[in-house]
């Protein structure tokens, strides 16, 4: 790789660092690199961004590759964006965070899971809970669900889904 000038390497470390900071994610106080922690459904997960490659290592190997099938029994969920001539840039860190959302492991969801929904005007065919309104968007009234989104009992407004 050609060598980076000192200040192109700060810009673009920095531009890195804004992505983690935007989306608020703290950094983990380490003398020795910079280290992220995101907390998940499934544990927290640390992410170390390379010259060229980006570290990621969940804490709960087995409960992150339920979810991700690609982790590695010591938890480890590396990417590679770079090249031999291409540095990490922002985008290939935004390209990991869109995953993790694409998983629904990032942004931790809020809603507690032990919410009622068992209640009208909600109810089961079977074991299939129709969702017609969220009571974790609104505990008292419910707030109305989406038609579209009523029979897969998942919640279009804050993404809330039976057993998560
Ligand atoms: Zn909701």
């Amino acid at each position: 790789m050609r060598k980076e000038s000192a200040k192109a390497k700060a810009r673009r470390e920095a531009a890195i660092a804004a992505v983690f900071t935007e989306a608020g994610i703290q950094t983990k106080d380490n003398s020795w690199r910079v280290e992220y922690q995101l907390d998940t459904p499934v544990g927290k997960l640390v992410v170390v961004p390379h010259e060229d490659w980006i570290h990621c290592k969940f804490e709960d190997p087995v409960a992150a590759k339920e979810v991700i099938g690609s982790v590695s029994p010591a938890g480890k969920w590396n990417h590679y964006p770079g090249t031999q001539q291409r540095r990490l840039t922002a985008a290939d860190v935004e390209a990991v965070l869109e995953l993790l959302k694409r998983y629904r492991l990032w942004p931790m969801p809020k809603q507690a899971p032990s919410v009622d929904q068992d209640r009208p005007p909600n109810f089961r065919d079977g074991k299939q809970l129709f969702l017609v309104r969220c009571f974790a968007c609104e505990p008292q009234y419910g707030r109305e669900n989406v038609a579209c989104a009523v029979a897969a009992g998942e919640c279009a407004s804050c993404g809330w889904r039976e057993g998560e």
